[in-house]
């Protein structure tokens, strides 16, 4: 079988940059979409359909964990609901996951779309991926995608790709639009 990279995919518009650049250096890939931090339901779903569409238009095979992980989200981050602890969290859950889905697969490694968005904390992600990378004897595959960022948003936009406007758990979505907790932020910052 060809060996192939297993690439953790956050949604679908964080994954056309990255593809892009495999596809130019005929890196073969398959992704996994295991992101149990989106909230609620229907957002998850509006995230889950956008990223079927770019299976379809990049012929790209995808493992799907369909699961809604709310209960499970919340009870991984208790006590750990501010930023960055809970993001820590966050990475960790998913990147373990595609960690031990690359050991089983015998994947020649393992990435994911998180390194693509400057609104992460990238060296975070980074470091993550490292220590599972010794735990699980896989390979991190390590790529600053942040340099293609317009470039991919550009495309989903043509391709008309739902772009969601939060992160994803249900602590971001309250971060963007209410004004309360925005307002203590910025205080916070200050
Ligand atoms: S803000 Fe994003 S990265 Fe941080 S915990 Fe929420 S979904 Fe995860």
């Amino acid at each position: 079988m060809k060996n192939f990279i297993l690439l953790h995919i956050c949604c679908g518009p964080c994954s056309l940059y990255p593809l892009k650049v495999f596809k130019e250096e005929k890196i073969s890939v398959k992704g996994f979409f295991y992101n149990p931090n989106i909230h609620p339901y229907q957002e998850f779903k509006l995230r889950l359909e956008a990223l079927k569409e770019v299976e379809k238009i990049e012929s790209l095979e995808i493992l799907w964990d369909e699961t809604y992980g709310l209960r499970f989200f919340l009870e991984e981050v208790s006590f750990q609901w501010e930023r960055p602890k809970r993001c820590e969290r966050c990475y960790y859950l998913r990147l373990k996951k595609t960690a031990e889905l690359a050991e089983k697969l015998k994947a020649e490694a393992f990435s994911t779309t998180l390194l693509y968005s400057p609104f992460q904390l990238h060296e975070l992600i980074k470091e993550i991926g490292e220590e599972l990378s010794y735990r699980y004897k896989v390979p991190f595959y390590y790529r600053d995608f942040r340099e293609g960022y317009k470039e991919g948003k550009q495309k989903a936009m043509e391709l008309g790709i739902y772009r969601q406007k939060y992160c994803g758990c249900i602590f971001s979505e309250e971060e963007r639009f209410s004004l309360a907790k925005r307002k203590k932020i910025s205080f916070t910052q200050t």
